[in-house]
Order: C-alpha cells, then sequence, then structure tokens
C-alpha cells in the first residue's frame, strides 16, 4: 500500500505535466499543426492510425494535424516534436463581401476572382449562377450542417431538370478546410462553363453532353473557423475538429476507421453519391502540386491503373505546359498512386472506388495549402484546360442502354470484365435509361453484361484512346418453365411437330378470354409472341416459323391464369 502511494505520488506530477501541456496547447484551438522526426519509417503507419499525417513530409520530418484527444495519444508515444503555425493561420487574407461584389454587376462574366469571398457572399453566388442561368444550372443542397452553414452543389447540363443517358461528373474541393485553391478555381470554373456556354462550341458540348456537378467547398466550417468574413485561420478539420479524409467507410479498415462517428459533411456526402452514382469524380485539396490515384488504403493495383496513369499524364502534362518549370512536378512527373505516396484510410477518393463503383482522383493543387490571392489567378491559368481535359474523359470509353430483349424496358446491370475487374472495379448501368460509362486504357475486353433474370451476355469491345465506343446491349429474360406442365398437359395439341413452316394448335379453353402465345429458344430468349382473342371453347390457331432457325424451341400458352408448355422441334 505505502509503495503503490510512493508511485502515485512520483507519477502524479508527469500525469499533471502532460495533463497542462494539453489544456495549454488546446486554449485557443482545436486543432494543432505540428512535426517530429521519424527515423523507423515503418511506424509511420502505426502514427497514421492515432493522428492525422500531413501529405508534406520532408523525411524524416513529419508533418501531422492532431485534435485535443488525438494529441493526447500522440504524447504517450513519448517522441520530440514541435509545434507550427497552422497552414491557415494568414492575418490578411484578401476578402471579398456582397456589397462589394453587387458593385461590380457591371463586370459579369469577366471577374478577377483574386480575392475570397465571405461565407454570405459564396452562398449569394451559387444562388446567382442558379438564378441567371435557369435552363442550364440548378442548385442542389447536399446538407445543412449543425453550424447553419450549407453543402451546396450545382449541377450544370442542357436539359438541366431531367435526367439524360448521360455519364455524371462530380468536381468537389475544400474537405480540407484551410486547402483553398481548389474552391475558387471550382466557382471560377462554374462562371467559365455558365458564360461560355451558347459562345464556345467545345464547351457547350460538353455542358450538352455530361451531367457535370459541382461542389466547391465541402467543410465550411473549416474554412470559415473563425467567423463568415475570414478564412484567416482556416483549420484542416470540421467544427468538431475531425479530419474529413479519414471519416468515410474504408475498403480495408471498415466502417468509422478513425474511431470517430461519422460526421454531418461525411454523412451528407454519402448520401449525395448514393443517390447520383457519379462515372467520374475529383476531389481538390492543397499542400502539394500532385494528381494522386486510387488506391490510398492498399498496396494492391486497382483493375484501371493503366487508364489512372493515362488520364492523370494527361492533367499533369497539361497543367505543366500551362505553367512554369517549378509547378505540378512533386515525383517528377506530377502524379502519384496514393499508397505509393502514403497510406491513409478513410478518405473519400478510396470510398467512391470501392464501395460506389467510381472513378475518384486526388488532385493537390498548390505547396501553399491558404494559398495567396494573387496567385489564385495563375493556379486558374494553369489548371483551367486540364480541368476540362479531365472532364471530357467522362464521355470516352465504352457506354451504352442496356434494356430488356423483348419489352425494351431498361435495366440495372453490372458490367464486368473477367480477368480484369477487382476490388469492385465493375460498374452498373443505371435507371431511368439502363446508360452505363466504363472507362478503360485502349485494348480489347471482354464485357459480361448480367441482370436478375436474364441471361448474361458477353460482348468483346475494341477501346481506342480518347475515343467513345457505343454498345447498346439487349438481354433476354430467363424463362422459367415448369417442366412437368411440358409433359403432362392434354389441354393442348400441336401440329404436326417437328414442323418446317406452319405450326397449327388448339386449345381449351373456359370461353372467351385472350390467349398469348410465345415461344422460347432453347435457352430461353424469347423469339416469337402473339395474342389471341379466343371467343369459343376451343381455340384454334396457327403459327408462320418458316423463318426460324432449326432447332428445338418451347411453346407456351397462357391466359389470365395458367401457362401450358409444351416442346417442339422446327427443321
Ligand atoms: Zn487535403
Amino acid at each position: 500500500m505505502k509503495k503503490a502511494l510512493i508511485i502515485l505520488a512520483l507519477l502524479f506530477p508527469f500525469l499533471s505535466t502532460a495533463q497542462n501541456k494539453i489544456d495549454e496547447i488546446f486554449k485557443d484551438q482545436g486543432e494543432v499543426f505540428f512535426s517530429f522526426e521519424l527515423q523507423d519509417l515503418s511506424q509511420l503507419e502505426s502514427y497514421n492510425q492515432i493522428i492525422s499525417l500531413d501529405h508534406n513530409m520532408e523525411l524524416p520530418t513529419i508533418y501531422a494535424y492532431a485534435n485535443k484527444k488525438q494529441f493526447a495519444d500522440f504524447l504517450d508515444r513519448d517522441i520530440d516534436f514541435k509545434i507550427l503555425p497552422k497552414p491557415g493561420d494568414r492575418i490578411n487574407a484578401k476578402m471579398i463581401t456582397k456589397a462589394e461584389w453587387e458593385a461590380l454587376k457591371s463586370i459579369d462574366c469577366n471577374h478577377s476572382w483574386d480575392a475570397y469571398p465571405t461565407y454570405d457572399l459564396y452562398e449569394t453566388l451559387m444562388e446567382e449562377f442558379a438564378m441567371n442561368y435557369p435552363d442550364i444550372c440548378v442548385l442542389e443542397e447536399i446538407g445543412t450542417l449543425p453550424s447553419g452553414r450549407k453543402l451546396l452543389t450545382l449541377k450544370i447540363t442542357d436539359n438541366v431538370n431531367i435526367e439524360e443517358a448521360e455519364p455524371k461528373f462530380f468536381y468537389t474541393s475544400s474537405m480540407h478546410g484551410d486547402e483553398t485553391a481548389g474552391y475558387i478555381l471550382l466557382l471560377r470554373y462554374i462562371e467559365y462553363l455558365l458564360c461560355n456556354y451558347g459562345s464556345d462550341a467545345h464547351l457547350t458540348e460538353l455542358v450538352n453532353e455530361i451531367e457535370i456537378w459541382i461542389n466547391p467547398l465541402a467543410n465550411p466550417d473549416g474554412t470559415y473557423t473563425n467567423n463568415d468574413n475570414t478564412v484567416n485561420g482556416a483549420t484542416r478539420s470540421n467544427a468538431n475538429f475531425i479530419d474529413l479524409n479519414r471519416n468515410y467507410p474504408d475498403p480495408e479498415a471498415g466502417p468509422n476507421p478513425d474511431g470517430e462517428s461519422t460526421q454531418p459533411e461525411t454523412a451528407a456526402s454519402i448520401a449525395f453519391h448514393e443517390s447520383h452514382h457519379f462515372d467520374m469524380s475529383c476531389n481538390m485539396h492543397g499542400g502539394a502540386e500532385v494528381v494522386n490515384y486510387p488506391w490510398d488504403t492498399w498496396a494492391v493495383q486497382c483493375a484501371d491503373h493503366h487508364w489512372w496513369e493515362h488520364v492523370s499524364n494527361e492533367y499533369a502534362d497539361t497543367c505543366q505546359a500551362n505553367s512554369p518549370n517549378d509547378y505540378f512536378d512533386d515525383f517528377g512527373t506530377g502524379v502519384t498512386n496514393g499508397y505509393e505516396w502514403y497510406s491513409i484510410n478513410g478518405g473519400r477518393q478510396d470510398y467512391v472506388c470501392f464501395f460506389e463503383h467510381g472513378r475518384e482522383m486526388t488532385l493537390e493543387l498548390s505547396d501553399q495549402k491558404l494559398l495567396d490571392e494573387n496567385e489564385l489567378l495563375e493556379h486558374w491559368e494553369y489548371n483551367f484546360p486540364s480541368l476540362i481535359n479531365y472532364m471530357e474523359q467522362s464521355l470516352f470509353g465504352v457506354r451504352g442502354i442496356v434494356t430488356d430483349s423483348l419489352t425494351t424496358e431498361p435495366l440495372v446491370a453490372e458490367v464486368f470484365i473477367s480477368g480484369h475487374d477487382v476490388d469492385n472495379s465493375q460498374v452498373y448501368s443505371r435507371l431511368p435509361h439502363g446508360n452505363y460509362h466504363r472507362y478503360l486504357k485502349e485494348d480489347s475486353y471482354d464485357l459480361t453484361f448480367s441482370a436478375d433474370g436474364y441471361i448474361s451476355k458477353t460482348i468483346r469491345v475494341y477501346i481506342v484512346e480518347n475515343a467513345i465506343q457505343y454498345v447498346d446491349v439487349q438481354l433476354a429474360k430467363v424463362l422459367e418453365v415448369d417442366v412437368n406442365k411440358i409433359v403432362s398437359s392434354s389441354l393442348l395439341s400441336i401440329f404436326p411437330n417437328p414442323t418446317q413452316s406452319i405450326l397449327h394448335f388448339s386449345m381449351q379453353t373456359n370461353g372467351a378470354q385472350k390467349m398469348g402465345i410465345q415461344l422460347f429458344d432453347i435457352v430461353g430468349r424469347v423469339v416469337m409472341q402473339k395474342e389471341f382473342l379466343c371467343d369459343q371453347a376451343i381455340l384454334n390457331g396457327q403459327l408462320d416459323l418458316s423463318k426460324l432457325q432449326s432447332g428445338t424451341y418451347i411453346v407456351e400458352l397462357s391466359n389470365s391464369e395458367s401457362s401450358v408448355y409444351r416442346k417442339i422441334s422446327v427443321y
């Protein structure tokens, strides 16, 4: 007992010192930015579990963010660290207010985009885009946060109020609230699309042919941490000091991989994805200058690794051609596989690719996170041709409509490539049109289309780079024949059997009614269908089978209550 008291007495000052230290650090902030040195990089993964590693590493120096709870876990590791100024800690970011913007009305479509809007102006801009271009632009609220700030997205396309059989494409930015370049670039991108619609032929075609969705600000509480009128002090995390890019379900680590509850931003984003099923998307960040393609969570290559290299290099090469030598050159090429850079769990990119069967890349736009206002102009020039190219890629590859062979009703079908698809890389056609969009590197592929209750169909497709290949597919229903009925029914007589051309049939009925006759081939595809009106107790009719290939067929005669079947041969 005495011994235990002595140990406690000895420990207590240390415990209270550590707690005091944490209380002091988090006195005025909910998130801290710091660095530490790691000699054994194999431990990186274990740190990844407790704090939010930043990708801006200068090994062996590691940079990271943590909230109070995470930082306490970090201190348990007993490793030296240095608290640093936060990347979002600026004192004089140039802001533009609603009133100042209103005064610029005369230069609509020609704004300079060299300042950060106040939060109120941001909401106004999004509303005005939709109001000023109602034929091609509508505003949809993804969700409202407990703070009252909104997650807003614009849908931009022709026939904007109806769903067409087009690829769905999504740009989103700044889920890390202090990584702001993409926020302004996307506002400007929206204006660029809307203002040039009808005059720029290429842009007009893209708007007409793609269903474009844009969410410039995915974490408004992080960007406007201090108040609605400034981005000074922007945080990486949301209002609960949770890193949203560690908060998604993970292919490897499962749901809530960060041990935190699903945040309102994450929940709203997941619901948004589940209702729209985007074919391609891009999530914008800052702190580096590189395209990061899947996977982030594990070392395996994704099925469409070569396609990812193609579109990523196209982005980076175009970007480098439009910028000075030292821009967008991380990893030399401006392109990296996520896991090869550093592994994360709970990221948005892997969630979209694995759980939503989408194609999402992570785009790091600027080494400086809260980018200087005057650099916003240059970064637009560097990036907008690449942003258009990447969006245009959503048109390419193989696409088409999957329908029921008989009724032409659109179907939800799986599009799977045997020997190629792995880790949920297959895609699905969707209603109301049954359209599918599959992006593939130039080569030939066997696409298997399958849907519940239908016979699967495999089609060889030749893909040409940056081109569209249309393949519409009709699937035939599987025939569910009760074999007993084929042999037992004596109500139906058919002759001659086998037949070469005319098939006569005669069937006892319960009086006047409508009768249907269908002919199926041996794998269940409907090859002929006819209706007869029967006005007496016996139905007599005939079918001309002279156009059918020789083989075995099944005849089904049915009324509203029952069916009888008979096997016939055509020669
Ligand atoms: Zn980020």
